[in-house]
């Protein structure tokens, strides 16, 4: 009856998640942002089975539940999105804070393969997560019943403004020496424009920042042009 107590629930991950982000600074703050960002999802035993994604590979993008597992299970009513500035404040259920109960995150990604090899290993881009997140669920988007171009954003009506990038010569020089040289400027370059500063950090300041890419930690500073905008300025990577 609805006077009985609810159960407790208890969920196991049925993969983890291997990304371009080793620490949660610098992770996109939605999916597609950054599409040049590769993850891989492994799944983990019992739950990698090849029978498990048969047809997977049909779909062009998924949905992944997971655990925003480096998040405190402490939470509040009220949120400050980093779209209001990190001063306004929201309901925690108006918002896609990793601040909230449970803790559960909700992403959609695109499906670029899935290998079959070892074990179950699906290789994803644009996906928002730091590497380590415990995923919970997958499931294929459906386009012609969850898109909706013409729904309201409420405070992010729209994707948030791209600052310009630039490297530096010596970013340059350390760029130009990698195997992985065009796709590492791609996913620098989308990383930076979204501005990943705290909401509160971002005066004209002189300091620099160090956002950790793959292997490499980037640095960066901001700078601001003429005209008053803000621009991110690759020092060394
Ligand atoms: N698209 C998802 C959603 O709406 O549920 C995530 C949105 S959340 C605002 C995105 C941010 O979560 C990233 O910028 C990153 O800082 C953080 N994040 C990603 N993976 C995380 C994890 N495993 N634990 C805690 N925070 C994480």
């Amino acid at each position: 009856s609805v006077s009985a107590p609810l159960p407790n629930i208890t969920l196991s991950p049925i993969g983890v998640i291997e990304s371009d982000f080793p620490d949660k600074f610098g992770v996109p703050r939605q999916p597609g942002l950054a599409p040049s960002a590769r993850a891989t999802l492994r799944l983990l035993p019992p739950y990698d089975d090849p029978l498990a994604v048969r047809g997977l590979e049909a779909f062009s993008h998924l949905w992944l539940t997971f655990l925003f597992h480096q998040s405190p299970e402490r939470w509040t009513p009220l949120v400050r999105p980093p779209r209001l500035g990190g001063n306004r404040k929201v309901g925690v259920f108006a918002s896609r804070s990793t601040h909230r109960p449970n803790r559960l995150g909700l992403s959609l990604v695109e499906l670029l393969a899935v290998d079959l090899g070892d074990g179950v290993r699906l290789t994803l881009a644009g996906a928002d997560l730091v590497s380590g997140t415990p995923v919970l669920d997958i499931k294929p988007y459906l386009p012609w019943a969850e898109a909706h171009p013409e729904a309201r954003g409420g405070f992010a009506p729209e994707a948030p403004p791209r600052l310009a990038v630039r490297f530096e010569a010596p970013a340059e020089a350390a760029l130009a020496v990698r195997e992985d040289a065009a796709s590492l400027r791609a996913l620098i370059i989308e990383v930076l424009a979204q501005d990943p500063r705290p909401a509160y950090r971002r005066g004209g300041e002189a300091r620099t920042y160090g956002v950790r890419l793959r292997d490499v930690d980037v640095r960066f500073r901001v700078l601001t042009d003429e005209a008053g905008s803000p621009r991110l300025e690759v020092v060394e990577i």
